[in-house]
């Protein structure tokens, strides 16, 4: 047994028979054609072994849809005019992969001149080419394997056309060489809610069908381990599946610490889906000012508000003013021309050119939150100074909003979190911003994730001064960045004195379960463990 280490990226265990994305052939030299008939015998059996396999990927497919464009491609395959060409290529001299090869760009070439609906069936094309090839050179197909049984892929990276034949069903776990925190693996991993570890080198050494197990929170890797091996971590797993799903109700400790767990939404229609959660934690207003020339009217605020409000009736909402700027630009700021956006006028600093835009979305907030019956809390973000916090929450009171708060996503209001609770009623950590602030590394590149990995303890130590703040005061700090929805995270957030979590509503029952998990006593252990870790590596290996 071999053990490898990567970055967790989407808690859960996984294992099985370790199966790799294989490339698409190179085109090896010519060779020489020793027996017309046998060559064109191999030619033919690898384009219909290219039509049996598509053929069995239609039948096992739950989807009609996909099922009715696998068939369509296996017919592209299995078509008369191509065997007929290829044949003629090997009967003129050329072996079966060239003679494939030639035939298929001859295809290509006529549906291209053709147009329209054909001329879109290249990539098709391609693609059987590509598989016909690697079938024919005795390869495995390219792409994400369909072995037709549980496996978990390895790959360099998953690039965003391979995730449309990534099949839930068989895929257990992923495995990637590269790629980070925030990589396209990782997103699609926690979206599909697949355990899954990233910058695993040494994974695409690993011999397929090996079996491996995976776990998704320490990026923990075990190779050559046991059948029996397997099926332990496949019996956890589905406990904590089961757990996950059998969870209901508010976000408690297992001894009942209350530890509320809200939804991040955009618009009224992402409220309303947000059915699970006890409130809104972050809504974010700046969907209704995107590609505006001009700044949305009273009115029309006040209508998109409601829908949340509305949807959200007798619970609470977290309602964010306008934060453009950096990684949000909105057309009518004009906010061109500044050296370093990120450290620009950006959030609420903008208010500080354009007051009237904060004051007419606070009179919008105001007359939408008497229109409907939810408990509304309106936060600024960017917030840098007590005077900002204070300047804030004199405007939101004056506007008949109760409840003012500020964000934390400058270190510099991380560290005055007590005095910040002076002026306002609560507060809410944004670790994406909080992050990229603390680590001098822009959450926009890819290439610098490991900085901006939740799990790095300077950045928990700032959550931690937030949450003593909090309980000193007795007001509510929550968390409402990417932090707030890993699950294996939830217990030590809570150990550090946060009260509230938020986060996309499809996190929200995995994150539910965790904390159920664990007491209050618990949680706090952890919290003290990770802010000991000297990096993200270890503080997750403590805590799992
Ligand atoms: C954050 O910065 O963590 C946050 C929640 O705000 P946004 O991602 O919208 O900047
Ligand atoms: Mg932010």
């Amino acid at each position: 047994m071999a053990e490898l280490t990567g970055i967790g990226v989407s808690t859960g265990l996984a294992g099985g028979p370790l199966l790799r994305i294989a490339a698409v052939p190179a085109l090896p030299e010519p060779a020489p054609v020793a027996d017309t008939a046998a060559e064109v015998e191999r030619a033919f059996a690898a384009l219909a072994e290219v039509v049996a396999d598509l053929g069995r990927r239609a039948d096992r497919t739950k989807d009609a849809t996909v099922a009715e464009v696998l068939r369509a491609e296996a017919m592209m395959a299995d078509d008369p005019m191509l065997r007929e060409a290829v044949q003629e290529g090997i009967e003129a001299g050329t072996d079966a992969v060239h003679a494939i090869d030639a035939a298929f760009a001859t295809h290509r070439a006529a549906f291209e001149a053709a147009g329209g609906y054909l001329a879109e069936r290249v990539a098709d094309l391609d693609d059987l080419r590509d598989r016909a090839v690697a079938v024919c050179l005795g390869r495995p197909m390219p792409g994400v394997p369909q072995p037709g049984h549980p496996y978990v892929l390895a790959a360099r990276d998953l690039a965003p056309a391979d995730t449309a034949d990534l099949d839930p069903e068989q895929v257990v776990g992923l495995i990637t060489a590269d790629g980070g925190p925030t990589s396209h693996t990782a997103i699609l991993a926690r979206a599909l809610g697949l355990p899954a570890v990233v910058s695993c080198k040494g994974v695409l050494d690993i011999e397929d069908g090996t079996l491996v197990t995976l776990d998704g929170s320490t990026g923990r890797v075990e190779s050559g381990v046991s059948a029996e091996d397997v099926a332990a971590v496949t019996a956890k797993a589905a406990e904590v599946k089961a757990a996950v799903e059998n969870s209901s109700g508010p976000g408690r400790t297992s001894d009942g610490h209350a530890v509320a767990l809200l939804a991040n939404v955009g618009s009224g229609k992402d409220a309303a889906k947000a059915t699970e959660a006890e409130g809104v934690g972050l809504f974010r207003t700046e969907l209704l000012f995107l590609d505006r020339t001009r700044e949305p009217g009273l009115d029309e605020q006040v209508t998109a508000y409601r829908e949340v409000f509305t949807a959200m009736a007798g619970r609470r909402v977290v309602i964010r003013t306008l934060d453009a700027g950096a990684d949000k630009p909105l057309p009518f700021l004009h906010q061109d021309g500044e050296p370093n956006p990120a450290l620009g006028v950006r959030g609420l600093r903008i208010a500080r050119q354009r007051p009237e835009v904060l004051t007419t979305q606070l009179a919008a907030i105001a007359q939408a939150a008497m229109q409907a019956d939810a408990d509304v809390w309106v936060m600024a973000p960017m917030v840098s100074t007590v005077a900002e916090a204070a300047e804030f929450a004199a405007l939101v009171h004056d506007a008949g909003l109760p409840k003012a708060g500020v964000m934390i996503e400058v270190p510099a209001a991380a560290l005055r979190a007590e005095r910040l609770l002076g002026v306002v009623d609560f507060l809410s950590i944004g670790t994406n911003d909080l992050s990229q602030y603390t680590f001098a590394a822009d959450r926009q590149v890819g290439t610098l994730a490991e900085l901006l990995d939740p799990w790095q303890p300077a950045l928990l130590q700032l959550i931690a001064a937030c949450g003593a703040a909090g309980k000193k005061t007795g007001k509510s700090v929550g968390i409402c960045g990417e932090a707030a929805s890993d699950p294996a995270l939830a217990p030590v957030l809570a150990g550090l004195g946060i009260s509230s979590l938020s986060m996309s509503a499809r996190a929200l029952p995995a994150v539910r379960a965790a904390l159920a998990a664990h007491t209050l006593a618990e949680c706090q252990r952890l919290a003290a463990a990770v802010l000991d870790a000297d990096d993200p590596a270890q503080a997750r290996k403590l805590v799992s």
